[in-house]
């Protein structure tokens, strides 16, 4: 009898899950917030009220310890199996699941300028947990390995080869959430599964991603997680000529335009009030309702960039955040998207499960499950 934690770490927090390793029944969750401040555990158990508790957590590790000290009693007689990590950047040569080693987490912090803002975390719970559970298998699930089957016309960009030689790829993020969308539709909507899908992972960070056959063809995400949709702090799709002149005219230091578009792009910075989709929903301010606008265009835009992908498309799938939980931005992008027969059923879109449209093409609404994804991959690894 034997137990599999899930990890999934940020630059302040960390997301865990407690999966039976037999079942995969998650049986408990939460996170560590502000790691290096006045650092709280919150954790749920199915059934409970969530429980926060202020810890002293200095760094990666110390969270990683007291995650362990809050689920042992959630564990009874079993033992920890092994523990899975998100790991966002597994360059061009991952398409799996990766058990890990220390030689190969030195080989993934060379990935670390890909993706300076998470890969680094992602190591540091890595290496955290290997020296709290010495032993334990440790296996590494990249949200860009459900990506690694694009064309090369789809893995490129229109640069001299060498850049792309160089690793400068359409690599695609999300891919986690992805794999967790496939699974579901192969299982729930096997004809769907078959066909040509776009699945929009819409949430503080946001991307599409086209699947045909239950494999990915195409992403609005590409060397970083800055690009294709608009998203929370970040501004999506973005002419490659700003950066120069922010660059060059503006004398702006590279420091100061990472700034700029992590941290205050997106539906914040259009909107100059917040990130919160919830929140711009409910404002009667106009830049909140052009803010969302800019939004619903991007996904509409690229729903139908990513059909044309796969020369057709047999339904739209939601997830993510907004994806899952906000109506009105399915309802106005599939009112875009009526050109391609999207028919919106108003009552079944508010009740927001599965199928949401009346019309000959479907738009469906299913709840993500990254820590799944990542728990199944221990398992595999066990
Ligand atoms: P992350 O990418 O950080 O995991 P999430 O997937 O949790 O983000 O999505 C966060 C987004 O989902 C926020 O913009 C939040 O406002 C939005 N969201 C959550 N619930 C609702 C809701 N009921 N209505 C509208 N937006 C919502």
């Amino acid at each position: 009898m034997s137990a599999i934690l899930t990890l999934n770490a940020g630059s302040s927090s960390i997301k865990f899950g407690l999966f039976d390793a037999a079942t995969l029944v998650e049986e408990a969750g939460g996170q560590v917030e502000r790691i290096g401040g006045a650092a709280e555990l919150d954790l749920e158990i199915p059934g409970e009220p969530k429980v926060e508790t202020r810890i002293p957590a200095a760094d990666h590790h110390a969270a990683v310890t007291a995650i362990f000290a809050a689920i042992a009693p959630h564990m009874g007689a079993r033992k920890l199996a092994g523990v899975g990590h998100r790991v966002v950047h597994g360059g061009p040569d991952h398409g799996a699941p990766l058990r890990l080693t220390p030689e190969r987490i030195d080989e993934l912090a060379r990935l670390e300028p890909l993706a300076p803002l998470h890969q680094p975390h992602n190591l540091a719970a890595v290496r955290a947990s290997m020296s709290a559970f010495p032993g334990t298998v440790q296996v590494a699930c990249f949200d860009t390995a459900f990506h690694r089957g694009h064309p090369f016309t789809s893995d490129t960009y229109g640069l001299p080869r060498r850049f792309y030689e160089a690793g400068v790829r359409r690599y695609g993020f999300h891919g986690l959430s992805y794999d967790y969308i496939a699974g579901k539709l192969a299982s729930d909507y096997p004809n769907l599964h078959a066909g040509r899908v776009v699945v929009a992972h819409l949430g503080n960070g946001a991307s599409l991603c086209a699947m045909e056959g239950g494999k990915s063809v195409s992403s609005t995400m590409g060397f970083s997680a800055l690009s294709g949709l608009c998203m929370g702090t970040r501004p999506g799709q973005l002419d490659a000529g700003v950066l120069l002149w922010m660059l060059d005219d503006q004398g702006m230091t590279s420091a100061e335009i990472t700034q700029v578009l992590y941290k205050e792009s997106g539906l914040k910075g259009l909107s100059g009030l917040t990130n919160d989709m919830r929140s711009l929903l409910a404002s009667p301010a106009p830049e909140a309702a052009e803010a969302v606008d800019y939004f619903v265009l991007r996904v509409a835009e690229e729903v139908a960039a990513a059909a044309a992908a796969m020369g057709g498309l047999d339904g739209v799938v939601f997830t993510g955040g907004i994806g899952e939980n906000a109506p009105p931005i399915r309802a106005r992008v599939l009112e875009r998207l009526g050109f391609l027969g999207f028919e919106l059923d108003g009552a079944a879109n508010d009740a927001g499960q599965g199928l949401i449209t009346k019309g000959a093409i479907p738009a469906l609404v299913i709840p993500t499950n990254e820590e799944l994804v990542i728990a199944r991959s221990v398992a595999a690894a066990l």
